[in-house]
């Protein structure tokens, strides 16, 4: 990914306070970021400092209170198709009733395509995931794992230029979620996409991530931001093993650290 390529997505001194008067909570202050095209950026912070507040606005689910968000140099003010989300909780976000080419086929009901190219569409984004020959099963037939590629599957299938991710593989076990990492980097690869993951897990984030947005708590603040130079070449044994790996993870982690000895709080 060049630092030279166009931006995609601008956080420009972003605040939101839920509540008024003596109940206010600030959530997030001031938070500024530029995300490029093809970036894969990843969002870390303590527990409960915003991250998933920063998201809700990021996709226009939510208002901020003060300061915008561009997309592709346009400010955005209400949930874009260019954009698609995966959510932590595929259980919830997966209709039980249906089979996992009508779960996926779902996300096309406002392009009001003919059925069978909606669905032809469906099974090409659950074979790009690795599901050719689970169309026809239902949620409940399928492995956790399998489950959260339906998922990935349906933010797919619009062509999302830019995929937001909220903790997607943390009800997931360890050695599935290793081969939800490649494949969600293998994707963003192969479909140029830009992506934005949050996630508690370190390793996850300096695993995946171009840059590593990590935030402070109370409000959150951009702490800093950290470039991840291993370029393309990743693999979970190599990368991992890595001193650069190593050294990126002590990094991230005293920041976290930091912010929750500033709070009193104890460590996640
Ligand atoms: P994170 O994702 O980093 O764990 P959240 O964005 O979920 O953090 O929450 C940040 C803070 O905002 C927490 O103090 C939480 O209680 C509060 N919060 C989150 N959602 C709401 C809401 N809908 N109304 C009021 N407060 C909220």
């Amino acid at each position: 990914m060049a630092d030279k390529s166009p931006l995609r997505l601008a956080v420009r001194a972003l605040s939101k306070t839920y509540g008024t008067g003596a109940s206010a909570n600030v959530v997030l202050q001031d938070i500024t970021f530029d995300i490029r095209e093809g970036e894969f950026v990843c969002l870390v912070g303590p527990s409960g400092a915003g991250k998933t507040t920063l998201l809700r606005c990021l996709t226009s689910l939510m208002p901020a209170s003060s300061g915008e968000i561009q997309l592709d140099g346009q400010r955005l003010t209400r949930p874009s198709p260019k954009i698609s989300v995966v959510f932590q909780e595929y259980t919830r976000s997966l209709m039980p009733w249906m089979t996992a080419e009508r779960n996926v086929a779902l996300a096309l009901y406002n392009r009001k395509l003919p059925k069978r190219e909606a669905l032809a569409l469906s099974r090409e984004a659950l074979a790009s995931v690795g599901l050719k020959g689970a169309e026809t099963k239902y949620p409940w037939q399928l492995s956790g794992g399998m489950q959260q590629r339906v998922a990935i599957a349906r933010a797919l299938v619009t062509q999302p230029e830019v995929l937001v991710m909220d903790e997607p593989f943390a009800s997931i076990d360890a050695q599935t979620k290793l081969e939800l990492e490649d494949l969600t980097l293998a994707l963003q690869r192969s479909r140029d996409m830009t992506v934005m993951l949050v996630t508690h897990d370190i390793d996850e984030a300096v695993y995946l991530s171009d840059r590593i947005i990590v935030l402070s708590k109370n409000p959150a603040t951009v702490q800093e931001i950290i470039d991840v130079r291993f370029g393309n070449e990743r693999d979970q044994f190599t990368t991992r093993a890595s001193p650069l790996f190593g050294e990126l993870r002590s990094h991230v982690l005293s920041l976290i650290r930091l912010t929750q000895h500033k709070q009193g709080l104890s460590p996640a």
